[in-house]
């Protein structure tokens, strides 16, 4: 068995809970009164003094003020929460205060649909959920499906709007009433093998089927943080600011609330979601000098007319994540931000939401010289690259590539049978995804051996979108496929459809245009189906029954190549 070692030298792992590590153990890395979050929009600042004060707040509120203004029972250590939100000030205090509280956090994509939202409730054994203003509607549906009545559903709902106060919130238990000032509150300990218990429940749907929980532990996190640490990038500025864009529901937004504010001392500023010149405009404003961001994000940056319209010469290094980053783009990146300063550097980073995320990273010196390459392997992990599940692949062919660290996922929540499928008993996970090693150490996925769809770095499970297709009256069997679109840097989902009865020719377009617009009241944006509807007569399967996709993928090339 070929195993390849991380370079680097192992990075300590600490058995405590994440708040723990992050309040007490590294609290006085930086100074108390440093910034740790900025709302972009309003620029109210939350101080990492302010932080622990209102984490220790809410934690006590969750645990003894909840059951007392009338929420269901009291919360006690181990319970499920849920967040539903766009990025906002809140966040920092709804998902520290409840790892304080002990409470498990479940983040739910706050574009979901009452039906998706339902999944991960059910699944998940959430008993609270923390709701934007703005998305009451979709839980207040969710909660109607399941036959939840009003003031059933008022006793699990927590209103997130912190510090602003919706006139909507009158009726509902308020993220503010839960915060108990000048109460005294000391955190959930996870000490020794208590550490192994679930801190967080973000959803993937792994190599196939839909989404499931991924119980990230508490080890997970306070591991991966030394682990990053030692590969990130030290640029030494004066005054580093992160830009926080990325949503803050997946696990590449949540390592952002946890790193930077607290294991690099870099306050984050807050966008509710991004948008090129919203960002452009902050970047100018606050002298943004780092972001995290995702392909088509630098796709924009490289001809959008804000990019040229604000000052953006502040910004020294961007991360990418979340699905490939070609050549291409970081050239043209280069040339667009050849103004940024000599140090400006486009990096990538590999990880998924089961490795906490993430388990490689480039340095920002190798990032022309190693173009598209993910970088060597963070410390502290190992890795294999096998094909067909048996045998090693040879030096510097590709093979499925599989991890082992301190940092991988504990398993899928309540399925055990998926969990058994992606980690071998020796601790060996699967990712699903092609990789080759070269000589220096330096992985570049090649491919994705697993079902996924990434749509702009959001995961589109192909199974869930064909359960949901199946529910057409007219469709009696479908595939759904990612097709790759060059001009926006991502894939796009395709599905093949075979009609109940048969279509005509010239009827094929107009029901594929009929099922694109079918679809989209009942899943979230990023799932549409962007890469176009075609009807077939058979969908290829094995013998087994498995869909062939590889030559659905085949034959779309074929279709985009004679479009
Ligand atoms: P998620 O769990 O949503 O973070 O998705 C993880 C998946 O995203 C991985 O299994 C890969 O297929 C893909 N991915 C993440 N980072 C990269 C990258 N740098 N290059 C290629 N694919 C990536």
């Amino acid at each position: 068995m070929k195993i390849y070692a991380s370079p680097h030298a192992p990075a300590p792992v600490r058995d405590e809970s994440i708040y723990t590590n992050l309040a007490v153990t590294r609290f006085n890395d930086f100074p108390a009164e440093q910034p740790a979050f900025i709302d972009a929009a309003t620029g109210r600042v939350i101080s990492r003094e302010d932080w622990h004060h209102l984490t220790h707040q809410m934690a006590w509120g969750l645990r003894s003020g909840f059951a007392r203004l009338g929420g269901v029972g009291s919360l006690e250590r181990g319970d499920v929460a849920m967040i539903f939100s766009p990025n906002s000030l809140a966040w920092p205090i709804m998902l520290f205060g409840g790892f304080a509280a002990g409470l498990c956090m479940t983040l739910a994509n706050s574009s979901y649909t009452p039906r998706e939202l339902e999944h991960q409730w059910t699944d998940s054994g959430a008993k609270v959920v923390f709701v934007h203003p703005a998305l009451l509607p979709v839980v207040l549906e969710m909660f109607k499906n399941l036959d939840f009545d009003l003031t059933a559903a008022r006793r699990r709902i927590i209103i997130a709007d912190w510090p602003a106060r919706d006139p909507i919130s009158n009726d509902y238990i308020r993220m503010q009433d839960l915060l108990y000032k000048g109460r005294f509150f000391m955190e959930e300990k996870f000490p020794g093998e208590l550490a192994n218990e679930t801190a967080l429940l973000c959803y993937s749907s792994g190599t196939t089927g839909k989404p499931k929980g991924v119980m990230t532990t508490h080890r997970n996190l306070t591991a991966l943080l030394p682990m990053v640490d030692i590969s990130y990038p030290n640029l030494h500025e004066p005054n580093p600011v992160m830009l926080g864009s990325l949503p803050f529901y997946h696990i590449y937004g949540v390592f952002k609330l946890l790193h930077f504010p607290f294991i690099r001392g870099i306050p984050v500023v807050i966008m509710q979601k991004f948008d090129i010149t919203d960002a452009c405009k902050w970047i100018e404003k606050y002298k943004v000098t780092q972001m995290l961001v995702v392909p088509p994000m630098c796709l924009l940056f490289t001809h959008h007319p804000a990019v040229d319209k604000y000052n953006i010469s502040s910004l020294r290094l961007m991360l990418s994540g979340a699905a490939p980053l070609g050549a291409p783009l970081v050239m043209a990146m280069c040339t667009r931000f050849k103004n940024a300063g000599a140090d400006f550097a486009l990096i990538q980073g590999y990880g998924l939401t089961e490795t906490s995320p993430t388990t490689h990273l480039l340095p920002a010196e190798d990032f022309v010289r190693k173009v598209g390459s993910v970088g060597p392997l963070l410390p502290n992990l190992e890795a294999r690259l096998v094909v067909e599940d048996v045998q090693e692949a040879a030096a510097g062919e590709p093979g499925e590539l599989w991890l082992r660290g301190p940092s991988i996922m504990k398993g899928y929540l309540n399925n055990p049978e998926a969990t058994a499928n992606s980690i071998t008993p020796d601790g060996w996970f699967k990712t699903g995804d092609i990789a080759i090693v070269d000589e220096e150490g330096y992985y570049t996925i090649v491919d994705r051996r697993k079902e996924l769809i990434k749509y702009k770095g959001f995961q589109v499970p192909p199974a869930e979108l064909e359960s949901v297709l199946l529910e057409h009256p007219e469709i009696v069997d479908v595939a759904v496929i990612g097709v790759v679109d060059e001009a926006e840097a991502t894939e796009l989902p395709k599905a093949y459809v075979v009609h109940k009865t048969g279509l005509q020719f010239h009827e094929e377009q107009a029901f594929g245009l009929a099922v694109q617009e079918w679809i989209k009241p009942r899943v979230a944006r990023h799932k549409y189906l962007r890469g176009g509807v075609v009807t077939i007569e058979a969908i290829p399967k094995s013998a087994a029954g498995k869909i062939l996709r590889r030559q659905l993928r085949e034959r779309a090339k074929l279709e985009f190549a004679s479009a």
